[in-house]
């Protein structure tokens, strides 16, 4: 029996780029079916993740035109981490892998053969790694590969250089679906899971149509959710810094002493302000950091669904019935 792929695909506002990259998908999903390595029963599974514009509509006219193609919609944004997560989940019952991908075509869609190949030979999870980042931008490549050294320093195993574009047995999915929680960096969270896994490397292009999502500020979230949903090395070099000043301060108030004693009392408003200062500004940031898990804490407890969907190409809901499916 041939394995069942799904391509996943999350779209946020991708009207431009879509109609490019979807005859792209397909393309691949059928030469990977001709060549006797995935079953005629593989699809494309896109996931709208609440676009305010033509791109769920584009995904159910595709889902109409050709039955390799089928769709979910969110109930609302819920970022591209949870989208991905909801097309997964979605896909997990029906197929024996999944190979996640973005839809603005900067993955290279050939490297799928290279996963699949690798799949067939046994590895549950492959990894989708870029060789280089000449199409980036020099800020972006600065900050994202400083963004991996920083994670594997806090002891989050994240593989270098690779994003969401992997492929993932059915297998990993099932124990996958098994952690709950909210705060989800998925490329963190994948190694967790283990099984047998490999790398493909491939170049990474320019987005074909349309324009990233990704501005700093999101990106700086997605650093701050990577690293506090994945290490509490922060939280340890609070700890040793707290016990680095307290040690300093404790000099301090020897040498205080000391001066007094011996009568040589200085006017010290500058330095006493300096220390204030200092403490002050130690104390906030570490609060603040702790605050971070702390939050993160409530909202794990809370456990919200991560994602809601409202309609699929396979199941309109009551909304899309009674718009007669559109
Ligand atoms: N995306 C999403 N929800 C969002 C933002 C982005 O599903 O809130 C999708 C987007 O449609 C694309 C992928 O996530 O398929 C990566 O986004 P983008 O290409 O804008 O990021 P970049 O490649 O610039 O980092
Ligand atoms: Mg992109």
């Amino acid at each position: 029996m041939l394995p069942v792929l799904y391509i996943v695909v999350p779209c946020y506002n991708e009207q431009e780029v879509l109609p490019i990259t979807s005859g792209l998908f397909l393309k691949k999903l059928l030469e990977l079916a001709a060549a006797g390595k995935v079953s005629p029963a593989s699809r494309v599974l896109f996931v709208n993740d609440g676009s305010k514009d033509d791109t769920w509509a584009i995904i159910q006219r595709l889902a109409v035109q050709d039955q390799h193609y089928e769709g979910i919609c969110l109930s609302r944004n819920r970022g591209h981490q949870n989208a991905l997560l909801a097309g997964l989940m979605a896909a997990r019952s029906r197929c024996d892998a999944t190979i996640s991908i973005d839809c603005d075509g900067q993955d290279d869609i050939g490297a799928m053969d290279g996963m699949v190949d690798a799949y067939l030979d046994g590895c549950e999870v492959v990894y989708g790694v870029r060789k280089r980042r000449d199409t980036d931008t020099f800020f972006k490549r600065f900050t994202a590969e400083s963004f991996y050294r920083l994670l594997n320093w806090m002891g989050a195993q994240v593989v270098f250089n690779h994003a969401d574009y992997r492929l993932l047995s059915s297998r990993v999915l099932e124990e996958f679906s098994n952690y709950r929680e909210v705060n989800i960096f998925l490329r963190g969270m994948v190694p967790l899971v283990g099984f047998k896994s490999t790398s493909v490397y491939y170049d990474r292009a320019e987005r074909m149509a349309g324009e990233s999502h990704y501005p700093l500020k999101k990106m700086l979230a997605l650093a701050m959710d990577g690293i506090t949903s994945l290490s509490v090395k922060p939280i340890r070099m609070i700890t040793g810094l707290g016990l680095l000043v307290s040690l300093l301060s404790f000099i301090g108030v020897l040498w205080a002493v000391a001066d007094s004693i011996t009568g040589g009392t200085v006017q010290g408003w500058a330095s006493t302000v300096c220390i204030v200062c200092f403490m002050g500004g130690i104390q906030l940031l570490c609060l603040g950091v702790i605050g971070e898990y702390v939050g993160k804490t409530y909202l794990e407890a809370k456990a919200r669904p991560r994602y809601i969907i409202s309609q699929s190409t396979w199941d309109p809901g009551p909304e899309g019935w009674r718009k007669g499916g559109e």
